[in-house]
């Protein structure tokens, strides 16, 4: 059992990567259940797990919201008929009693609850002394606080066959996809939680099927942790997102052309050059480090004249000049403007801050952005 930043992960479950989530958006009958499970199996056997949601929480209503509980010993009925590890997604309390009731083995939190502390407590409350696992997926907005908040909820109550899903962002524009993937969020989970294993909800994220293997692959090469793909036996008949799900076949297909690469290997030749580049790398990083931190000596002298003359702090003129300086010659060195305009950024940022420290040094204990 490892403890992170207040995770407590089960380390010996976590290692069963990858925690593969395949079915249809919603359970609809058990005919469509049971020949989308066949479908699957028949494709890929039974290691993984067998998703289908049982209640929907559809932004307007009037829309297919789930066959509820009847659909429980639906997934149950192929739960025993093919062999593989169920699961939905639960939304309350109630939800969850259902849920073990019926042996569901793996339960989701959707991204509409994850947003809500009340109901991730409830849930929560509702876990306590339960043998699952859980998946938290991504609150609907940016919001990493939200999210690791609801991870440890659920944690503290005592589930540590934990993970998350990142299933995208939603976003006044997150074309081409339905929801924006932002990685850079979820590396940041798994930075601060060491052991979590982080999945890719990719149909969520691409919302049609043609964006999916993109997707995929871009989760595989950010070695995250598994997959979440909606599969329908029909899915132009599906009564909950028609539009993104895939059929068995295609899911075989997919999975059989992504490329698949390992976060290392036993190759000697790779692993020595790896070993060269990297140590290239690191006396660079320190030469950058030197040079960033003599720029900021010259920026705290700077400080003290400016001081002296009763000069701001900030002058966009001279900004303005050190940016276009900058990106022209980073433009020359092959170096988007985009990331340039970061790297000042942060650079103007901390020089800001050491400037403000200088001349007002009772104020250096004040946190600002
Ligand atoms: C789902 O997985 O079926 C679902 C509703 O997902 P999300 O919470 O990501 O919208
Ligand atoms: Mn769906």
């Amino acid at each position: 059992m490892s403890e992170q930043q207040g995770l407590k992960i089960d380390e010996a479950w976590a290692s069963n990567k990858p925690f593969n989530f395949f079915g249809p958006c919603s359970a609809e009958s058990p005919d469509q259940l049971r020949d989308t499970a066949k479908g699957i199996w028949e494709q890929l056997g039974s290691a993984f797990i067998f998703r289908a949601g049982v209640w929907k929480p559809r932004t307007r209503p009037n829309s297919f919201e789930g066959a509820g509980i009847a659909a429980l010993p639906w997934l149950k009925e192929v739960k025993d008929e093919f062999g593989f590890k169920i699961s939905t997604e639960v939304a309350n309390a109630q939800h969850v009693e259902h849920c073990l009731k019926n042996e569901v083995d793996v339960l989701w939190i959707g991204a509409r609850t994850t947003v809500s502390p009340f109901a991730v407590q409830e849930i929560a409350e509702a876990l306590k002394g339960a043998n699952v696992s859980v998946f938290v997926k991504n609150p609907i907005h940016a919001d990493l606080s939200l999210w690791m908040g609801a991870l440890e909820r659920i944690n503290k109550a005592g589930i540590t066959k934990l993970g998350a899903i990142h299933r995208g962002f939603h976003m006044l524009d997150s074309a081409p996809y339905r929801n924006l993937p932002i990685w850079k969020l979820a590396m940041e989970l798994k930075q601060t939680f060491d052991n979590l294993p982080i999945v890719c909800d990719a149909s969520h994220i691409s919302g049609k099927p043609t964006l999916i293997p993109h997707v995929v692959q871009k989760s595989l090469d950010l070695n995250m942790d598994g997959l979440m793909i909606e599969t329908h036996c029909q899915p132009q008949l599906a009564l909950s997102d028609a539009k993104q799900q895939i059929t068995p076949k295609e899911l075989f297909d997919l999975l059989t052309h992504v490329e698949v690469r390992q976060s290392t290997t036993n190759n000697q030749e790779f692993v020595s050059k790896m070993e060269e580049l990297r140590t290239m790398i690191d006396a660079i990083d320190d030469k950058a480090l030197d040079l960033v931190a003599r720029r900021m000596n010259l920026v705290q002298e700077i400080g003290n004249y400016k001081k002296d003359n009763k000069v701001t702090i900030f002058q966009v003129e001279r900004w303005r000049k050190v940016l276009e300086r900058s990106t022209a010659k980073g433009h020359d060195l092959g170096l988007s403007q985009e990331f340039i305009k970061s790297l000042f950024d942060a650079v103007h940022h901390e020089s800001i801050r050491q400037q403000n420290s200088v001349m007002n040094p009772d104020l250096k204990r004040h946190k600002e952005v």
